[in-house]
């Protein structure tokens, strides 16, 4: 069960070209205020690409 006040909140990526959602992560709102984004494989494109989250 998640504690009162939990700052880490679960984010999906989205491929920037697919739009297939590839990856789930955590984000600590604390310590990140902006919306993540990361160069990851997709197996969908077969190359990486830009993610971003959902
Ligand atoms: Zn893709």
């Amino acid at each position: 069960m998640a504690k009162k006040g939990e700052a880490v909140v679960h984010v999906t990526l989205a491929c920037g070209e697919c739009h297939r959602r590839n990856y789930h992560t955590k984000r600590n709102k604390n310590n990140i205020r902006e919306k993540l984004a990361f160069s990851k494989y997709c197996r969908w494109c077969q190359h990486h690409t830009p993610h971003k989250e959902v």
